[in-house]
């Protein structure tokens, strides 16, 4: 029931009960927690049936979905989620995961195989980086990275120099980039998607959006074919799950769901019931976290102690990438990052003596968070290659919650004192 006599609800609106008819279970206004392995079919028939459309033995009747078998294929809580998860992209489908690293590996798995070439932008979160560098050689899929910086020309002759062009399949990205705030236009790569597209086989883009989305962002309207969350971040936004998501259209997802079934990597009902009642709150959350963020970005970016500020809303408008800015973004988001005056030793002092905000990685929850991303989530990179990207000593990464933003900066405040 997405639209009445013509209105169409928000997601924001739909997020209490899209999907969900509480018949289904006694009256509960709430969708209950589906803790089951398996379903019971109403007679042989009916289970043939459903098995025949789960392994595509013949097309589905008109507005047929398959029927509900085994919780490793399909469960309620898992679909409902699903569906609710589509709205805020405008996508056609979803696929829930237990982590954000399994939704990314089961993507790169599923449409790249041995021979290929994945194109990345750097930096991208230091487990995708790894899966990238250390696993898919192993099986024969080299990748090539590229910095946000690079235009068409600059990536084409990157390819070029590869020797390997016609072999990509597939181009990655993260944006903004983690810790830096970097932004990769995504409509541009899309026209190099498909400079690159033959015939027999059309490169996909796919785009991380777990630092501004689902309400900040929208890869798909802007092209892409794949797009992928740490639901463990500002979905599931409270520190207490860690989940993924991937969404596309309905060809795509069925790919996407076909090898989850294969590799176990569904969430659990328990999760998809956790994240259900997180997306309630998601825009309410979401928006305090930006206000706050932009009042904690401006203290910052006039403070002595302070070198530099990395926060969307202080990108300068004569910078090349504003136009992008305000092409893609709806938000400046509630993620940033500063180099504070001096290196590890100031960054620590710092981060040692705040009071409220807590020490700690992850991001996107409710509660404010800070960490050092050169010793911690960016550690595992090289350090030539970590201090080109911008993650030196001297940078403290902060994830902004829903507290005062008063207490916030008082906090911020004293803990720079103490440096
Ligand atoms: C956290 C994170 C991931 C990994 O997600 P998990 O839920 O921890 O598996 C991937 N990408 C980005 C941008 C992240 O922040």
């Amino acid at each position: 029931m997405k639209k009445v006599n013509n209105h169409q609800f928000s997601p924001e609106s739909l997020m209490m009960s899209y999907g969900y008819k509480p018949e289904w279970s006694e009256g509960a206004i709430k969708c209950p927690i589906f803790q089951t392995s398996t379903f019971v079919f109403k007679n042989a028939e009916e289970g043939k049936s459903f098995f025949e459309l789960a392994y595509g033995l013949r097309a589905p009747a008109e507005d047929e979905k398959t029927g509900l078998i085994y919780s490793r294929l399909n469960n309620p809580d898992l679909e409902i989620l699903e569906n609710r998860l589509c709205l805020w992209d405008g996508a056609e489908a979803c696929a829930v995961f237990e982590s954000g690293m399994s939704a990314i590996t089961t993507v790169l798995l599923e449409f790249l195989k041995p021979g290929d070439v994945l194109l990345y932008s750097m930096p991208v979160y230091g487990g995708t980086d790894h899966f990238i560098n250390t696993f898919l050689p192993k099986i024969g899929i080299d990748a090539i990275g590229f910095r946000p910086e690079m235009d068409v020309g600059d990536i084409s002759r990157l390819l070029a120099s590869s020797g390997k062009a016609d072999k990509l399949t597939m181009i990655y990205t993260e944006t903004p980039a983690n810790p830096t705030n970097t932004i990769v236009d995504i409509e541009m790569l899309v026209r190099l998607a498909k400079v690159y597209s033959t015939a027999d086989q059309d490169v996909l883009v796919a785009v991380d959006n777990t630092y501004m989305g689902p309400l900040w962002q929208h890869p798909l309207k802007h092209g892409a074919d794949i797009v992928i969350y740490s639901a463990t971040k500002y979905i599931g936004g409270h520190s207490d799950v860690i989940a993924g998501a991937v969404l596309g259209n309905t060809e795509t997802i069925k790919r996407v769901k076909t090898l989850r079934t294969f590799l176990g990597n569904m969430a659990s009902p328990n999760t998809g019931w956790l994240l259900m009642r997180s997306l309630e709150t998601l825009k309410v959350r979401m928006e305090k976290q930006a206000l706050n963020a932009e009042k904690v970005a401006s203290y910052l970016s006039s403070h002595p102690k302070v070198e530099k500020v990395y926060y969307l809303g202080l990108i300068h408008p004569d910078s090349p990438a504003y136009a992008t800015y305000k092409r893609q973004y709806l938000s400046p988001g509630a993620m940033l990052s500063f180099d504070i005056i001096g290196g590890e030793k100031e960054a620590f002092t710092f981060l040692n003596n705040l009071k409220l905000i807590q020490l700690a990685v992850s991001l996107g929850s409710t509660e404010s968070l800070a960490e050092h991303p050169a010793s911690m989530t960016h550690a595992g990179i090289a350090e030539p290659h970590r201090i080109e990207m911008g993650i030196t000593d001297k940078l403290i990464r902060l994830s902004i919650g829903v507290e005062n933003h008063l207490d916030l900066i008082w906090d911020i405040e004293q803990a720079l004192e103490l440096v």
